[in-house]
């Protein structure tokens, strides 16, 4: 703008000057061409009257240097030239002025010289004898004038130029200046031009809009952050090149990146070329999707396209923990074929025995052994099936009748049943403790003490010792059982609360065991609330407690009733 301003001062002080120099050239030349010319008119007055009386005596008299003389008689032949031989000059009676004084008593007329930069003007009068005494001198032309003129035009127009030059800087910058110091942030608070006003306002309604998109804006990205920070799933917004523009924490965490990977390629934080794949897919067609592991846990990552009227414009990763999801699968289908393995096993059983009694290849006496084989398989099966059934239950959190029940006795009545066996097995069991009442369901607390003495009679050794306690304190009620048994090695301490998982296969199976019971007894403990502790030495015996919260979460339901 300063230098438009600048300029467009510049052009109109050269464009006035230049007219103001054609305009004063052209009345100079006028006023001395008039004054010039009245002045030899002048002057031939006088030449006339003098050679009038006188005749050429007069004329060879005059000396001057400015002026040229000529006499010519009424025919045209000069009779005196004050510069040139009159008898070489060639006759003047074609001579516009004098051709005009020889009509009217008076004639003028002027020449250029060849190089245009003279004229001659001439000026004629008729004497009384009929001859013309003619004056011609040479006046400048408006060439001549303007050549003659240049320097001081050269010299006023350089010092106009300065000055201009100086002013117009001097203008511009203090036309620039206010515009430059406009306080845009407050266009209405600005002093300045009246002209740009109206500016000013438009200035302000578009900084007023523009403040609430950005309000706007800022607000959606806040609502994005939080919602997106609180997401358990990464999330990673990229563009069309893979740049990243948005990672949440999750996703940070996950691909061991931080906000400062905002703005690079997504190679730079994940250079898994199945991520890439599928970015790309998602980029191409619309989605893509993978498993992979990351830091141990198992990934799930869709990537979608996102487009904007039509256009692809970026793709979006999702990343889902389905660790727990696999696991839940895996322990699914290992359960199935467990329990399926477990249940063939009696089956053949049985079905051996009953084809050789079919064939009349069991001899009678040993026909007991193999009855007894084929109910004890079948006990199994039904045992093995009662307690998938009720981890089923358990697991799925089927309602169950809750009432309060003494857990002291309940163990009592455990105990009672397990006598039988116990005495089998030459284990003394005993009972202590104190009454304690939770509300619970019976028939899981019953088989969760059942399963925990039942395995200390079966994995003792003769002669030893259960030993069970409930006691209770403000918040608990215990439930411990101590036996003097076999004791179990460290390293299978974390997985005996598993399904199917036994630490003595065959001494297990031997004592009708299904290695569902202590995975029972965990998830009743937990269905009231409670958890179990285990400790235990190789020969020495194990000694495992149920926790239990005096007040859980399935009072309400007796109280409700
Ligand atoms: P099982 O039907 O085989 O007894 P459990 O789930 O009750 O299945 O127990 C899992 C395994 O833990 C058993 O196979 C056994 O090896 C071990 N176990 C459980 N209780 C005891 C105990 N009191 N003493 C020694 N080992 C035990």
């Amino acid at each position: 703008m300063k230098k438009k301003i600048f300029g467009s001062i510049m052009l109109i002080a050269t464009t006035v000057l230049i007219a103001s120099f054609v305009i004063i050239i052209g009345y100079l030349y006028t006023y001395f061409s008039s004054a010039e010319k009245q002045h030899i008119k002048d002057e031939l007055n006088l030449a006339c009257s003098a050679v009038e009386l006188n005749g050429i005596d007069y004329l060879e008299k005059v000396e001057s240097h400015r002026y040229r003389l000529t006499w010519i008689d009424a025919e045209g032949l000069v009779l005196y030239d004050s510069v040139a031989d009159a008898k070489e000059l060639e006759n003047h009676a074609d001579r516009a002025e004098f051709i005009e004084a020889m009509a009217y008593g008076e004639g003028e007329s002027s020449r250029y010289s060849s190089t245009l930069l003279e004229k001659q003007m001439y000026v004629a009068r008729r004497l009384k004898d009929g001859s013309v005494l003619r004056i011609s001198i040479g006046v400048a032309t408006v060439g001549h004038l303007v050549l003659g003129m240049l320097q001081p035009f050269v010299t006023v127009l350089a010092v106009a130029l300065l000055l201009s030059l100086l002013f117009a800087n001097y203008l511009s910058k203090r036309i620039v200046e206010p515009l430059n110091k406009l306080d845009l942030d407050s266009p209405l608070e600005n002093e300045g031009y009246d002209e740009i006003a109206p500016l000013l306002v438009r200035l302000n309604q578009q900084r007023l809009k523009i403040d609430a998109q950005m309000r706007n804006l800022r607000r959606h990205a806040d609502e994005f952050r939080q919602i997106t920070a609180s997401m358990r799933e990464g999330l990673v917004l990229m563009d069309t090149r893979g740049t990243i523009l948005s990672i949440n924490p999750a996703a940070q965490r996950l691909f061991r990146a931080d906000e400062d990977c905002v703005g690079e390629d997504f190679l730079t934080v994940d250079r898994d070329p199945g991520i890439i794949a599928i970015v790309k897919e998602a980029l191409a067609t619309g989605h893509g999707e993978m498993r992979a592991e990351r830091s141990g846990q198992v990934y799930q990552f869709d990537v979608s396209r996102i487009e904007s009227e039509g256009e692809p414009i970026g793709a979006v990763l999702i990343a889902f923990d389905i660790t727990e999801t696999e696991r839940a699968e895996r322990h699914r289908r290992e359960f199935t074929a467990n329990v399926s393995h477990e249940l063939k096993t009696p089956l053949q059983g049985i079905i051996g025995s009953a084809e050789l009694i079919e064939r009349d290849m069991v001899r009678p006496e040993d026909m007991q052994r193999f009855v007894g084989h084929i109910r004890n398989e079948a006990q199994r099966m039904v045992t093995l099936i009662g307690d998938v059934i009720r981890l089923s239950q358990l697991e799925e959190g089927a309602d169950m009748p809750v009432e309060p029940i003494d857990l002291f006795s309940l163990v009592k009545e455990v105990a009672r049943d397990l006598e039988d066996l116990a005495q089998e097995r030459g284990v003394d069991v005993a009972v202590k403790g104190e009454s304690v009442t939770i509300n619970g369901v019976r028939l899981l607390l019953y088989e969760a003490v059942s399963n925990l003495i039942d395995n200390a009679i079966k994995y003792n050794v003769e002669k030893g010792s259960v030993r069970v306690k409930v006691t209770s304190d403000n918040d608990e009620a215990k439930i411990v059982v101590r036996d003097t048994g076999t004791g179990i090695a460290s390293e299978h301490l974390s997985r005996i609360f598993e399904r199917f998982y036994r630490v003595d296969r065959s001494h297990s199976k031997a004592s009708g065991g299904t290695g569902l019971g202590l995975s029972i007894v965990k998830h009743a403990v937990q269905y009231h609330g409670g958890k179990v502790d285990i400790e235990s030495e190789p020969d020495h015996g194990t000694e495992i407690t149920l926790i239990f919260p005096l007040t859980n979460h399935l009072d309400h339901i007796v109280a409700g009733r």
